[in-house]
């Protein structure tokens, strides 16, 4: 089922509205709808997505947009860590297309203006046929252990004293398995065994992948990759440093692989 671009909202379908990295919410935290948008000053070149598969409608509006009485733009993080998985997915899906609708306008092989595929969720170019997929970026993510210990790290960019699993981007022609063993070798400088694929999130900040592993420490010291990490180190269960949110993948490989 293909993605529309209607010119009005479609009456029935759950709507989302997005504007830069902010969704608009109810009084009640929820996901504002369609019955906001009558309200909401419209912008030029605003453009509605439609997603066949899910029945949902998506639009991105511009950071001048305000939001109308009784609804606010809050984070997309804060939205997406206080709803359950269905509904990220289902939120993270308009989201992205209404991102990669409203930025990926014209061809970039020749220059001419896209339309949406009339089968495949794409925009394909009617000047020189080539069809422009929305990106979605495999990253890997790893939580090592050494016994009762876990590895956490904290990026050079958290300001809030959160220790996290170690994570990365794959790289063109790796396998999955391949970008843990560098991830973790860069970032710690530490070789691993015993690699075990868990399970998957989408993770839409804005466009990963992330394929969640477990593995054993096999040996080396920690010496930290500085341009990244700020601190890594060995925790205990029993004593465990301040966490990434309770829903995202670090969270549940940290606490429970039976979650997946
Ligand atoms: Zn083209």
């Amino acid at each position: 089922m293909a993605l529309k671009e209607p010119s009005v909202i479609p009456e029935g379908k759950r709507t989302y509205i997005f504007r830069g990295r902010e969704i608009l919410v109810d009084g009640g935290g929820e996901a504002a709808g369609a019955e906001a948008v009558a309200s909401l000053v419209p912008f030029p070149g605003t453009r509605l997505v439609e997603d066949e598969a899910t029945g949902c409608v998506g639009m991105e509006f511009p950071s001048a947009a305000t939001a109308p009485e009784g609804f606010r733009f809050i984070p997309f993080p804060t939205y997406f860590f206080t709803h359950d998985d269905d509904e990220n997915a289902r939120v993270s899906r308009m989201r992205g297309y209404s991102l990669w609708l409203s930025s990926t306008k014209f061809c970039s092989a020749c220059g001419q203006p896209l339309r949406l595929h009339a089968v495949e969720n794409a925009l394909e170019c009617p000047g020189c046929g080539r069809l422009h997929f929305p990106r979605v970026e495999p990253c890997i993510i790893v939580l090592v252990t050494r016994g009762d210990e876990l590895l956490l790290l904290r990026n050079i960019r958290d300001t809030m004293g959160i220790y996290a699993c170690l994570a990365g981007f794959v790289e063109i022609g790796e396998t999955l398995e391949q970008a843990v063993r560098r991830e973790v070798r860069e970032e710690t400088g530490l070789t691993i065994k015993n690699i075990r694929y868990v399970g998957s999130q989408g993770w839409p900040f804005p466009d990963q992948l992330m394929a969640g592993f477990y593995a054993d420490y096999a040996g080396g010291d920690i010496h930290i990759q500085k341009s990244e990490i700020a601190d890594a180190r060995w925790f205990r269960r029993d004593a465990l440093p301040p966490l990434p949110k309770p829903g995202s993948i670090a969270w549940r490989l940290i606490h429970d692989l039976s979650l997946f």
